[in-house]
């Protein structure tokens, strides 16, 4: 088995084609898109390079979670640039303004001294985080060794876990108050995500000067150098199967390009959609995919300020009002605003959840051509998530040049996602043994990766796109290569 064709070049893809170029695979990447990078992709306007959807990553110094995976993939070397260690995220309840600290004997201590009486309940927070996040790799370790311990967080409820540890509702409320980046619901959440990418932040968090696009460009440069292709406006149609195996996939042009095996870095509903002609995937797997629901879409207003203003803060903003419900996302009306800020552009971004229901009546309308009330429902949704940040940015309504946003059509347009969800399906611990996918798909030499399966985030992403490689050229050669 020599040629892989991966369908798609976000961070998975373009991971498992640096892993497998690496091994001596012949990899072609193919992006649908104009551009690579998918969630990581940064775009130009006017004076200002703005940001698709990634804007910090944690654990990237040595001994930390991303540390290892990242030298492997040759982006340490890219300029990451640490968040203030007393406070990289800051979260606002109503008047009220919390710091989040690196270290998770700071982050307690930092937060006891607002909740003196929480203080013990605090260490047993970050106590539990820690050691889940010491236990990362052993998803990488033979399946039976690592069954209870990552089934039994996958089985458990986030929600749950909060309630049993912090009895002080306020402080609860806190402590969810930065988790715009994953999609809090109080009935699925499993433990198991809530834990790892709180930890991975506590031990340290981070920005890219100059975008994420550099993780996607640096992943296909070292893709090209070791003989690979990564191919653009290549929209893979179907994947092509002769007697229970995949041959190779068929672009929408017509064009068929041959594989031994093929990996889908897409939604699994648009992979399934690629099997629909192979008779060994049945119709209970094709059900069972399409029957999965997606995490919440994202709302972005990318402001680009005035000429001179400086707004810059190492750090994130998280607003929330009063009595926002955070385990809840009713996006019925702007609750919770998270702000980014770009260390060397001047550019502001705003996010807040948005459900793909609330733009559906746009999506068979073409980017540009959605009328005025399309316009009108944006621009309500900035300025609804201005009047949120207000209080603590007095200053930035007056010091905007222009703003430019991006609803869920937007991601459904650049990333193909079902309905433009923000972090993919949906994991529930309820039912982890559906919801949390593994690579594998019913042809033996098809393989999933992404966001969509384990864990979301350029962490989780990471790490899944080890285990699919791994189908393909064993752990133990990875593992032995990332040296962790
Ligand atoms: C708003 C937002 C903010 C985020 N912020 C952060 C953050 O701060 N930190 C963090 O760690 N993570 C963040 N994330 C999550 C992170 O960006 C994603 O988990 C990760 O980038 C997903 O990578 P992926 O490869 O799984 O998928 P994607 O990035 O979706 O890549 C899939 C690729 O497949 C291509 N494709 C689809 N269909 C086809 C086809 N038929 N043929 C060929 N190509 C196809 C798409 O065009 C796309 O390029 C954020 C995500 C969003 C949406």
């Amino acid at each position: 088995m020599n040629k892989v064709v991966i369908i798609g070049a976000g961070l998975g893809g373009l991971e498992c084609g640096y892993i497998l170029a690496k091994s001596g695979m012949e990899v072609t990447v193919l992006e649908q898109d104009a551009v690579i990078g998918g969630c990581l992709q940064s775009f130009p306007r006017g004076k200002a390079l703005l940001d698709t959807g990634f804007h910090y990553v944690g654990g990237l110094r040595e001994g930390e979670a991303l540390y290892p995976l990242f030298r492997y993939f040759n982006l340490l070397n890219l300029p990451w640039q640490a968040l203030d260690e007393d406070c990289f995220d800051e979260v606002i309840i109503g008047d009220k303004s919390y710091a989040f600290a690196v270290g998770h004997e700071r982050f307690a201590e930092t937060l006891a001294e607002q909740f003196p009486h929480q203080r013990e309940a605090l260490h047993t927070y970050t106590r539990f985080l820690k050691d889940v996040g010491e236990h990362i790799y052993e998803a990488f370790l033979p399946r039976e060794a690592t069954m209870f311990y990552s089934q039994s967080l996958f089985a458990r409820s986030a929600y749950d876990f909060l309630n049993a540890t912090i009895s002080d509702p306020l402080l609860r409320k806190v402590l969810s108050g930065t988790s715009l980046k994953m999609e809090l619901k109080s009935d699925s959440l499993p433990l198991y995500v809530f834990s790892q990418i709180n930890n991975s932040f506590i031990q340290s968090a981070w920005r890219l000067r100059g975008g994420g696009q550099q993780i996607a460009d640096h992943l296909a440069a070292d893709i090209r150098k070791m003989g690979g292709t990564v191919r653009t406006l290549a929209s893979v149609e179907a994947i092509i199967e002769r007697d229970g195996r995949a041959v190779g996939v068929r672009l929408q042009d017509g064009g068929i390009m041959e594989a031994d095996a093929v990996i889908a870095d897409v939604h699994p509903q648009e992979a399934v959609r690629m099997m629909a002609q192979c008779q060994s995937v049945r119709n209970i797997y094709k059900r069972r995919i399409n029957t999965l629901e997606d995490t919440v879409g994202m709302f972005t207003a990318n402001i680009v300020l005035k000429d001179g203003v400086q707004m810059y803060e190492n750090r994130n903003i998280y607003v929330h009002s009063d009595d926002a419900d955070l385990w809840s996302i009713d996006t019925s009306h702007t609750q919770s605003v998270m702000v980014s800020f770009y260390p060397d552009q001047p550019v502001v971004d705003l996010l807040t959840p948005m459900r793909w229901s609330e733009v559906a009546q746009w999506a068979d309308k073409k980017a540009g051509g959605r009328g005025d009330e399309y316009v009108a429902f944006k621009n309500e949704r900035v300025e609804q998530c201005l009047q949120m940040v207000e209080k603590r940015l007095p200053y930035l309504k007056d010091a905007i040049e222009r703003v430019y946003t991006s609803t869920p059509l937007t991601y459904k347009r650049y990333t193909r996602t079902s309905d433009g969800s923000a972090y993919g399906i949906r994991k529930d611990w309820r039912s982890p043994l559906t919801t949390v996918l593994t690579p594998k798909t019913p042809i033996p030499n098809v393989l999933l990766t992404g966001q969509n399966l384990n864990l979301h985030g350029l962490l989780g992403v990471s790490m899944t796109s080890v285990m699919t490689a791994a189908e393909l050229i064993g752990m133990e050669n990875i593992v032995k290569d990332i040296n962790i």
